[in-house]
């Protein structure tokens, strides 16, 4: 993963084990999840069965190479599913490593395979009958695209897109905690994960100091080679991310935003972008309305709650949600207002093996893990005994 799209090593380690914590929890759990569910009826016996479907072709991204496929081959394996892998095309090491991982584990041939095949050759795969459904991680052009080959088939698809998560911090907020969730949660995988913080909406009360110990922070990360155990930021994975980045910030600089720190590559080798700060930023640039995928975070200022809900959800997307606040009440008004796959409260969000994890809007339908994943690719059976008199 470091050498193909340049994650930390220290990640790269960390996002190795969290695939060994979802193999566990599914090998501990599935027999659980998918023993028959009886119903009482009127009838003699009525459950519910779950039933494998077949092979499911898996449509993945570059930015967790190994934790996205994992996340779907561990619940669907553990269904009784065969997987098919058609990785992103810049971590070919990556996809054949984890089939290796499938066979070194005992699988039979075939039940995990890696197909080395281009975004074109998908719809062949879709198409082909003993394939009976698709997932796609990425971006909303390409979920849009497999999904609609799938609904062509009758097929079910499963789509995990993108995100432009609010971070939104209230006064009762611990300002300490908030800001370091921050910096961490923008930056996360060099600031190309679907769930980094990207807007953080911040009340008016406390935003003048949010502001400058977030700018602070930022400019302190330790930016440099991913290989190196003590860096904070590695380079983006490719060269053209960076270009797109800073398009964005340039278009929003240039309808008004404010510049507050970066907003400019790094060095003249590899694809090192420095941590950004914008303000004052107008509703429909970029910054505000896109997700930006690299260290680039978006600063808004709120009244109230009320208006921290609305500007949270004035966006397509609708992954995750962080909420800082200490006041119960207020955080039940976030969790039941804020449009979104998740809400995590005075915590970063963060995808677990335990819970469901996956989005509304723009961001896609279905879910993986927990119970949740594990019953997407399953035939949810009815039985119904009459009597057997
Ligand atoms: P991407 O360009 O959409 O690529 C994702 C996968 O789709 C790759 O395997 C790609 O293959 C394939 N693909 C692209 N266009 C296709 C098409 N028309 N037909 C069939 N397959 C196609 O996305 P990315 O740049 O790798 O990943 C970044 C995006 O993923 C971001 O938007 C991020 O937010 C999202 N993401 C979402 C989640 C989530 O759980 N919600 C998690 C991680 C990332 P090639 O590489 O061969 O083009």
């Amino acid at each position: 993963m470091t050498t193909e799209m340049g994650k930390l090593i220290k990640a790269a380690i960390a996002e190795v084990n969290k695939c060994a914590l979802v193999c566990r929890y599914y090998a501990d759990h599935a027999e659980e999840f998918l023993s028959d569910e009886p119903v009482k009826t009127e009838a003699e016996e009525t459950f519910i069965r779950y039933e494998p479907i077949g092979p499911v072709l898996a449509v993945m991204p570059w930015n967790f190479p190994f934790w996205q496929v994992f996340r779907f081959a561990a619940p669907a394996l553990m269904a009784g599913n065969v997987g098919l892998l058609k990785h992103a095309s810049n971590v070919p090491q990556s996809a054949l490593a984890i089939e290796a991982i499938f066979r070194d584990a005992g699988f039979a041939d075939g039940e995990f395979q890696t197909l080395l095949i281009t975004s074109e050759q998908v719809q062949q795969v879709v198409n082909d009958d003993r394939v009976k459904a698709a997932t796609l991680t990425g971006s909303e052009a390409a979920g849009a695209s497999v999904a609609g080959m799938a609904a062509k088939q009758i097929k079910k698809s499963v789509l995990e897109l993108g995100g432009s998560d609010p971070f939104v911090v209230m006064p009762s907020a611990s300002l300490d905690d908030a800001v370091s969730a921050a910096v961490k949660a923008r930056i996360v995988n060099n600031g190309q994960s679907c769930i980094a913080a990207k807007r953080f909406i911040v009340h008016e009360k406390i935003a003048d100091e949010f502001e400058k110990r977030f700018v602070a922070a930022m400019q302190a990360l330790k930016i440099g080679d991913p290989m190196d155990e003590s860096t904070e930021i590695g380079p983006l994975a490719m060269p053209q991310i960076i270009q797109d980045l800073d398009q964005q910030v340039q278009r929003s600089v240039a309808a008004g935003a404010k510049l507050l720190t970066g907003g400019k590559r790094l060095g003249d080798r590899g694809n090192f972008y420095a941590p950004t700060v914008l303000s004052n930023i107008p509703h429909d640039s970029p910054a505000a309305c896109e997700e930006t995928f690299g260290p680039v975070a978006s600063l808004f200022r709120v009244r109230d709650a009320e208006e921290a809900i609305r500007v949270a959800n004035e966006t397509k997307f609708g992954l995750g949600a962080s909420v800082w606040t200490r006041d119960r009440q207020e955080a039940e008004r976030f969790i039941d207002g804020i449009e979104s796959g998740q809400v995590f409260v005075n915590a970063m969000v963060a995808s677990d093996p335990r819970v469901p994890f996956g989005g509304v809007k723009h961001s896609g339908f279905g879910r993986e893990l927990g119970v949740y994943g594990i019953r997407e690719f399953v035939n949810i059976k009815t039985v119904w005994i009459a009597t057997l008199a």
